[in-house]
This record gives structure tokens, sequence and C-alpha cells, in this order.
């Protein structure tokens, strides 16, 4: 079933990307993500993008619902595309640092592991009890 996104481009032109089967509506992503952002005030979370969410660290989960409604709004023409470009430049600024976190956090992981690993190599090895 390889049906075409129902929704129309803001230029009026039918969508043309491919509908998610997800989507109840038959729309593509973009277009079924700003739909989410819309149930998602209405306190439902079974959408796309909420279950990509998921997978985030919490820092981002906001930030995923925020971009979904301002999909949206752009797609209704109440948000100007100037406007989501310079909020499309916030959120990459914020996402390199939250890389950047993610990253230093990882290595101070790696860090205390590999410490311990040292400590267990340079301790005796652990008297048997067995049965020999
Ligand atoms: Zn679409």
């Amino acid at each position: 079933m390889a049906e075409t996104c129902q929704a129309l481009k803001r230029n009026g032109q039918p969508c043309t990307a491919p509908a998610l089967a997800s989507s109840a509506q038959r729309r593509c992503f973009a277009h079924d993500a700003g739909a989410a952002a819309a149930r998602q005030k209405g306190g439902r979370g079974t959408s796309t993008a909420a279950r990509m969410a998921r997978r985030l660290p919490p820092e981002l989960r906001e930030l995923v619902g925020r971009l979904s409604g301002w999909l949206g709004d752009v797609e209704a023409g109440t948000l100007s595309p100037q406007q989501a470009g310079a909020l499309s430049a916030l959120c990459s600024r914020l996402l390199d640092l939250c890389k950047l976190a993610h990253e230093l956090g990882q290595s101070a992981e790696l860090e205390a592991r590999l410490t311990e690993l040292e400590q267990r190599l340079a301790e005796p090895p652990p008297a048997r009890s067995g049965r020999w």
C-alpha cells in the first residue's frame, strides 16, 4: 500500500511524500507530526513523534514537541518561514550543546569504567574456595 500524503503543501499543491502507515489521516511524517502536536495538546502521545521522543534524552523530548508544533504553524501559515528559520537555527545550537554534553557524559562514564577495570586487574585474584 504505497499511499501518498493527503495533506496540502503550503503552496496549495498536494504533498507528494509517502503517507505513514501509522498515520490515521494518511499523512507523511511532516504533516503527521504537525497533527501530532495538535493531538498532544489533547493529552495523547501515540504519534510517531512521541514514540521517537521517548528515545531522546529528557532535555530534547520537549524540543521535539515544540518543533512539531512549529512545523504545523508553518504549514498553517501562522509562523513565517523567517521565524521558523530563526527557531531552527536556535534549535541546532541547542542540539549541538546536547550532543556535546552527551559525549562528555559518555567519556566520563568510560573513564570511570576503565578505572574500575584497572583496579580489578591490580588486585590479586580472589582466593578460590573451590573443590579442587
Ligand atoms: Zn505531507
